[in-house]
């Protein structure tokens, strides 16, 4: 949908639209903080270097490989690198939403697993609660809190959507609670909300800040972190890996992956994973007066509950980010930084004014995109290579900032030859379906956005939206 397709939009919308961004920097709010930017590590050279364990990718995943790897065992040498700066991809990027769910949601959990949902439910809560232990343990200072997300409804169809999403929580034994037009309003104040779910069990956080805050936590721990060092590939030896990078290598006895969208690394992830672009805005901090127009004052994270959603919070000092909705693939599946400023930021600064039209004049600072690896179920893909002595997650669909702590795990026991629960997890054990080569993958990328956003239209489920449920596969938009 366009945004003159909304259904509120301010008659002035345009020039509100262009004067809210004017000024906004295309950079990412969270990295954009030199003060708080710690200065980089030095990049790996040489090729002497040695490791028990070499962590793939500096963000959440690969720095919560490295902790729990340390954790298990403290005199395991690792090493981490990471081929631009800590958080430099999605880590560092996204909206801080801290869910429990390993699987996308309650209602994909059922969907995929429903004999072993409520395993996976209790291990969401278990990796939730050891992620807020860590972020305790090792005094890291990333504002995580636990305000609650509110599922907000928009139209009719959404009230009926929150609604059963509401009946599928309480079955399952989540303490969510439906509010009517008024309460969703008195919690946060919007002309276009008529009702809402808020679920008490969801946080929030600053991610860089978590990021650097795990890195320095794992370096606490003994681990060596190079930044500036892309891997280009892997040689097999007789008890080793031999870890090529640009600059030297280190020959590793066991090897993680947590490269998130970038497949390169490791051929067989492009067949799992696609690379989806999503979108950010940050405001200026609200005066006092603006404030008290949007109430917000529990600061829960906020979602809509259409196929296309919004996602957005206040963060601590006041500002609102504004994220999601309009998610570009680009053919076939390239990464470039060219695509992290689009159009897609002028259609989410008219979104925000039609939620919030008592915001206009609102200054946007900040405007950035980043790449979520996207699969065919909304989960991640786990699995070996190289004789076993390289394990890989990746594949969290936009929703990895605490399911990355337990996709680390998940590798861990996979490399060290673990028979565990997780490892015993069909989630595990099974590959979510491969997206077809190209150009057939970006066509079917493109019917399905098409299809959903119909879907959010009319309330029509099409064909293709009904051929794809029963295969088993889904596009997250
Ligand atoms: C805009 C946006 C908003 C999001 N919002 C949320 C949210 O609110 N809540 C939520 O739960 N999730 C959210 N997500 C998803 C979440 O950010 C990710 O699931 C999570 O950060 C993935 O972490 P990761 O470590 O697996 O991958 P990444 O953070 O992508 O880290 C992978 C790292 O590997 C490095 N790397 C890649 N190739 C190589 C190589 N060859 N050699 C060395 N290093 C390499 C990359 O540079 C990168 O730093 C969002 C994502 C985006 C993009």
């Amino acid at each position: 949908m366009r945004w003159w397709m909304m259904p509120v939009m301010p008659s002035s919308a345009p020039a509100a639209v262009r004067a809210a961004l004017a000024d906004a920097v295309p950079d990412v709010y969270w990295t954009d903080r030199p003060a708080l930017r710690p200065t980089p590590r030095p990049a790996l050279t040489g090729s002497g270097h040695r490791a028990d364990l070499v962590v793939v990718g500096g963000g959440f995943t690969g720095l919560w490989a490295a902790i729990q790897a340390k954790e298990d065992d403290p005199t395991r040498d690792v090493v981490v690198l990471e081929r631009g700066r800590l958080g430099v991809a999605a880590s560092g990027r996204n909206g801080g939403f801290v869910s429990p769910s390993l699987t996308h949601g309650l209602a994909q959990g059922l969907a995929c697993w429903p004999d072993e949902v409520g395993t996976l439910e209790r291990l969401g809560a278990e990796n939730f609660a050891g992620l807020v232990e860590s972020v305790k343990t090792y005094g890291i200072d990333a504002d995580l809190h636990v305000p609650g997300e509110l599922t907000m409804a928009l139209d009719e169809r959404q009230v009926g959507t929150v609604r059963e999403a509401y009946d599928l929580h309480r079955a399952h034994g989540v303490p969510v609670s439906l509010l009517d037009a008024g309460e969703a309003r008195a919690r946060v104040d919007s002309p276009r909300y008529l009702g809402g779910m808020l679920d008490p069990t969801v946080g929030l956080v600053d991610p860089a800040r978590l990021v650097w805050g795990l890195a320095a936590a794992a370096e606490g721990l003994g681990v060596r972190i190079h930044e500036d060092t892309a891997v280009t590939g892997f040689d097999e030896e007789t008890s080793r890996v031999r870890v090529r990078t640009e600059w030297g290598s280190v020959r590793g006895r066991r090897v993680v992956v947590g490269t998130g969208a970038f497949r390169g690394v490791l051929k067989r992830l492009a067949w799992y994973t696609l690379p989806v672009y999503d979108h950010v805005l940050m405001t200026e901090p609200l005066t006092a007066e603006q404030l008290a127009s949007v109430g917000w004052e529990g600061r829960e994270g906020l979602t809509d509950a259409g196929n296309q959603f919004h996602y957005y919070r206040r963060t601590l000092d006041d500002r609102v980010l504004f994220g999601g909705y309009d998610a570009n693939y680009h053919f076939p599946g390239r990464i470039d930084a060219r695509y992290e400023q689009s159009a897609s930021h002028d259609l989410l600064a008219a979104h925000f004014l039609a939620i919030f039209p008592q915001l206009e004049g609102i200054r946007i600072t900040h405007r950035w995109a980043g790449v979520i690896d996207t699969t065919s179920r909304f989960t991640p893909v786990f699995g070996t290579a190289l004789a076993g002595r390289l394990a890989y997650a990746v594949g969290y669909t936009g929703l990895g900032v605490a399911s990355t702590r337990f996709g680390a795990r998940v590798a861990l026991d996979l490399v060290d030859r673990r028979d565990t629960e997780v490892t015993r997890l069909g989630m595990v054990r099974r590959k979510p379906l491969p997206f077809p080569p190209e150009p057939l993958r970006g066509l079917g990328v493109k019917v399905t956005r098409a299809s959903l956003a119909a879907e959010d239209r009319t309330g029509r489920r099409n064909l293709w939206l009904k051929a794809m449920d029963a295969v088993g596969i889904g596009f997250d938009s």
